[in-house]
């Protein structure tokens, strides 16, 4: 076995939404396409809370290399925006990064907020 399967072995283990991408841990699945899963968030903060993930680890927009994975992720989420009826009323996509961006879970997520008036400038 190579050290890069090791590695990646590894992060697939301890890393939470590897874990509900490959669906070892549940989640409430709400669309996926080749190379993201959305999911509802477990705390919403919004009447509609979904999370949209890459089905490979990546820790954060920061160590995103990969154009295509990153916009299936924008893709998906317009997808699922529509799915739940709140395409027209609108949303807001947010994507923490790192520790000020207030980042809590290591593998890169969009969240797609809605159902309610978000406010401006964000907290
Ligand atoms: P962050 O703070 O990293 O931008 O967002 C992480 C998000 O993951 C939070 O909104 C949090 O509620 C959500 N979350 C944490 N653990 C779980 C879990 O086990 N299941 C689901 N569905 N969401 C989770
Ligand atoms: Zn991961």
């Amino acid at each position: 076995m190579c050290l890069t399967h090791i590695r990646v072995s590894f992060v697939t283990d301890s890393c939470l939404f590897c874990r509900i991408a490959s669906g070892e841990i549940p989640a409430t699945l709400v669309g996926q396409n080749e190379h993201a899963v959305a999911f509802r968030d477990i705390h919403p903060q919004a009447p509609v809370h979904l999370l949209v993930i890459p089905r490979r680890h990546v820790a954060s927009l920061a160590e995103a290399t990969d154009a295509v994975e990153v916009g299936a992720l924008c893709l998906l989420a317009a997808e699922v925006a529509r799915q739940e009826g709140v395409a027209e009323t609108g949303y807001r996509v947010v994507m923490n990064t790192g520790a000020d961006g207030g980042q809590t879970v290591s593998h890169l997520h969009l969240h797609l907020l809605a159902g309610r008036r978000m406010t401006w400038p964000p907290g």
